[in-house]
């Protein structure tokens, strides 16, 4: 089923310039900035500036360049944070299960402190 990109979405209006962000990094394809909200001592979101709903539609829809773009940024952002060494984890929920609350993909990358094994094993 063809997904419907909100362009009224936070993230959309981010990358406009409509609403300030502390921005990490950019590149041709990406855009990554603190999370408003940390879980963790860094956390940044690395989002694609096309119109890509959730991890699932930018799989199926988005460019080779596109994707090497995000992928590679999320690699770069890691290494500017400082995370590269002892490590983080990079997370993207998509869809309501997963509870993704802004529909635009983005990939969290979170570091700074030890962050357990995975997540809860719940219900
Ligand atoms: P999700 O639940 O969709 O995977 O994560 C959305 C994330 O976006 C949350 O961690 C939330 O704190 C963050 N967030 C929501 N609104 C804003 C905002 O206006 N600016 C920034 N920098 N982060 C936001």
């Amino acid at each position: 089923m063809a997904k419907t990109y909100d362009t009224g979405n936070i993230f959309a209006r981010i990358l406009r310039g409509e609403i300030p962000c502390k921005k990490v990094y950019e590149s041709d394809h990406a855009l990554a900035f603190h999370d408003i909200n940390p879980q963790t001592p860094t956390h940044v979101l690395v989002i694609p500036k096309g119109p890509y709903v959730d991890w699932d539609h930018f799989s199926a829809e988005a460019s080779e360049a596109e994707i090497a773009g995000l992928i590679r940024a999320a690699g770069e952002v890691a290494r500017l944070v400082g995370a590269a060494e002892p490590g983080y984890r990079v997370l993207s929920n998509c869809g309501e299960a997963a509870h993704q609350e802004v529909p635009h993909l983005h990939l969290h990358i979170f570091a700074g402190r030890d962050l357990g094994r995975m997540i809860g094993k719940g219900e």
